[in-house]
């Protein structure tokens, strides 16, 4: 009998879709990082992440504060993926009995803060028991149609852009698992793309967020828009502190880059010609949408492999 580390997270998903009936309301429910309401010439946005104890965080390392801060900020990179704004959300939250109240408190703290610095109200939530610290929250954001960003809008010829540096997170989760000290503040509390998202909205094709590494979001891009990809491996934007981590480390940095994940830039693809109307927001070119196949190019082509999968 097959298990889930057989058919991987996104096999799941793709079971889970064909079980689900849509709607003429909705306009995109599994498939892309929002699901996406028809609401009277606007649309609704609706995500969920959860968090667990032991596989997204460790408190060892990660104070609550720091906890209730991700826990935000990976859903509102979600919001910022489809090129709208984060509006309310959901907490819910399992804590086990001995847990200490100023714990508790202060992973709400970050939660409210990074709330407040995105512009979201929390609204509710549940609470209840549990071994493992496990954390969801679900957010609820508006885009205007004309901002709304798809992954399934890539267009041959495009070229693939990224908001910035890759690999930033994964170097520091790696550092610390193996108890070393450097740079692991990126890992521990990073932050978002949304305001580079509404700007770079209105221009670009097709857009999601790095939660699972780059060929993870492309191949995502890929089979949402029915077209192929090349990625030149010189282009991927690493961090000279990500690059000293990888030596320290004896691991190729690219590799975080490419299957790592959690740095919460943005992935988007745009046509060469409307690049200078982004050029503020410092888009890096890593490649280009070609017809099919997802090569990584360096001299020559090979497979570009796939992301993190949380079954594998
Ligand atoms: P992201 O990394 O952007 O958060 P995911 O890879 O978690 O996106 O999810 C991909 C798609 O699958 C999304 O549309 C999400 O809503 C959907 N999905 C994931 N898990 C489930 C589930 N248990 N039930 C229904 N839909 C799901
Ligand atoms: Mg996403």
């Amino acid at each position: 009998m097959k298990r889930l580390s057989d058919i991987g997270e996104f096999g799941l998903i793709e079971k889970i879709s064909k079980k689900f009936e849509s709607d003429d309301k909705i306009y995109k429910g599994i498939g892309d990082d929002c699901a996406v309401l028809e609401n009277q010439g606007e649309y609704t946005l609706m995500t969920t992440d959860m968090l667990v104890e032991g596989d997204h965080f460790n408190l060892d390392w990660q104070t609550p504060w720091q906890i209730g801060w991700k826990s935000i900020i990976v859903n509102i990179s979600d919001i910022a993926a489809m090129g709208g704004l984060p509006k309310w959300c959901l907490v819910s939250i399992a804590f086990s009995s001995d847990v200490k109240v100023e714990f508790a408190e202060n992973i709400f703290d970050g939660m409210a803060e990074a709330s407040k610095k995105h512009g979201m109200a929390i609204i509710g939530g549940d609470t209840t028991h549990g071994d493992l610290l496990t954390i969801n929250v679900a957010v609820i954001g508006k885009v205007e149609k004309e901002n709304l960003c798809m992954r399934s809008d890539a267009e041959i010829g495009d070229v693939i852009c990224v908001s910035g540096d890759l690999g930033k997170s994964w170097a520091g989760l790696e550092l610390l698992r193996a108890g070393k000290r450097g740079y692991t503040d990126y890992y521990l509390q990073p932050s978002c793309r949304l305001q580079t998202a509404r700007k770079i909205a209105p221009h670009v094709n097709a857009m999601i967020d790095v939660s699972d590494g780059l060929s993870s979001e492309v191949r995502h891009i890929c089979d949402e828009s029915e077209v192929g990809a090349e990625v030149e491996k010189e282009k991927v934007p690493i961090s000279d502190k990500t690059r000293k981590t990888g030596k320290k480390l004896g691991i190729d940095p690219l590799k975080w880059a490419l299957h790592g994940g959690e740095d919460f830039e943005l992935v988007f693809t745009i046509p060469t010609e409307r690049l200078p109307l982004i050029e503020e927001e410092n888009p890096i070119v890593v490649g280009k949408i070609i017809e099919e196949g997802m090569y990584l190019i360096n001299g020559q082509k090979k497979e570009l492999g796939e992301g993190y999968d949380h079954f594998n």
